[in-house]
């Protein structure tokens, strides 16, 4: 086993015990077998499932550690999990949300079985050793946790969008199959919108336009054209289908993803923008009990169009997620706006939701 520095005493961790209730508390730092792990977190990324989280809207077991997009230091590992993971004390490391039973295929490939024991930032505390989240000081890395290192010379907070970007490639380049040379709308500018642009521009896309709302999206919007997209839509100004159909000759693009969260009026334009043959990739949510009224079933059948439904993000995603990291374009660190010590956790999520802060990607740092 090798060991670096492990500091003495308690891990301090942010808990929530109830739907929208964050308590700072202390741990034991665990002990270390041979086929684990101890990382020193830097810093966490938050998304919209945090904000989920956090109001109840999705339930948790509490007491639970929340988190889910961990970046940090190696400051203890196994010889065997040295060995099987390729990292050593001192690298710097993200991690795949999904923690596994690390023997089955699914995990020996990298796609974890999350059946044990589950998913960063939604196991409980009272399951030993307690340090299951990414908002604490230390997080616990079982057999079955899927690491990823990053350089040293990749900002820490532009390494923490790798979830973001592991998205962006499971959603809008690997789900659709998407092609080089490929045409894309990409409906949305949020974390995921705009992992989507970078995703799709780095896989050879020739065309990418972004929709947002005007107003509210307008910094986002301005972020996406310097990601590389070659239009972006104020839906509020412009018919979104419209625009899609003029930039491409009247065919429409051969991708559309929908990363809009609540709205549905994006689903039929997806299914408007789409060229005959193509792929619409649904990922953003709409709230259960949603329906889309006018859903154009025979267009769909007549025009052979494919839809995708997409969740989370697997191995490969994250794999190619991390080799971009390892040279972002230049505007990529513009993506992360905010950062919050522990102690304000229910500030940073609840900055991610408030449409006066401009956010696009937060994060909690143990260090801030
Ligand atoms: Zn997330
Ligand atoms: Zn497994």
């Amino acid at each position: 086993m090798r060991v670096q520095e492990i500091p003495e005493g308690d891990v301090a961790a942010v808990v929530q015990t109830g739907p929208g209730v964050l308590e700072l508390e202390r741990f034991a730092v665990p002990a270390i077998g041979p086929d684990d792990a101890l990382l020193q977190v830097e810093a966490c990324g938050i998304c919209g499932t945090d904000a989920e989280t956090f109001s109840g809207a999705v339930p948790l077991r509490y007491p639970v550690i929340p988190g889910h997009e961990p970046v940090g230091r190696i400051v203890a590992i196994g010889d065997r999990a040295a060995a099987r993971w390729r990292i050593g004390v001192g690298d710097r490391v993200v991690l795949q949300a999904d923690l596994g039973c690390g023997r089955c295929g699914g995990c020996l490939r990298g796609d974890q079985c999350r059946v044990e024991p589950g998913t960063l930032g939604f196991i409980p505390t009272t399951r030993p050793p307690s340090l299951w989240g990414g908002y604490a000081e230390m997080l616990y890395l079982p057999s079955g946790a899927v690491p990823h290192r990053v350089p040293d010379h990749v900002p820490l907070r532009v390494a923490a969008l790798y979830n973001a970007l592991g998205a962006g490639f499971a959603w809008a380049v690997h789900a659709p199959g998407l092609r080089y040379g490929a045409t894309v709308a990409v409906l949305g500018p949020g974390q995921r919108g705009l992992a989507s642009v970078v995703a799709t521009r780095a896989a050879g896309a020739a065309f990418v336009a972004v929709t947002g709302l005007g107003l509210r999206d307008g910094h986002k919007l301005a972020l996406a054209a310097e990601l590389g997209a070659d239009a972006v839509i104020d839906v509020e100004q412009d018919d979104p289908v419209d625009r899609v159909l003029a930039a491409t000759g009247g065919e429409g693009v051969d991708v559309v993803v929908d990363t809009t969260p609540h709205a549905t009026g994006p689903v039929l334009d997806a299914l408007r923008m789409v060229r005959t043959g193509g792929t619409v990739v649904l990922g953003g949510l709409k709230g259960a009990g949603h329906r889309v009224d006018g859903f154009p079933v025979d267009d769909v059948a007549l025009r052979r169009l494919r839809l995708v439904g997409v969740r989370a993000v697997d191995h490969r995603s994250f794999a190619h997620a991390v080799r971009l990291l390892e040279r972002p374009p230049a505007a990529l660190a513009a993506m992360h706006t905010h950062h919050f010590g522990l102690d304000r956790a229910a500030d940073a999520v609840r900055c991610l939701t408030d449409p006066s802060k401009d956010a696009i990607a937060i994060t909690i740092e143990p260090g801030a």
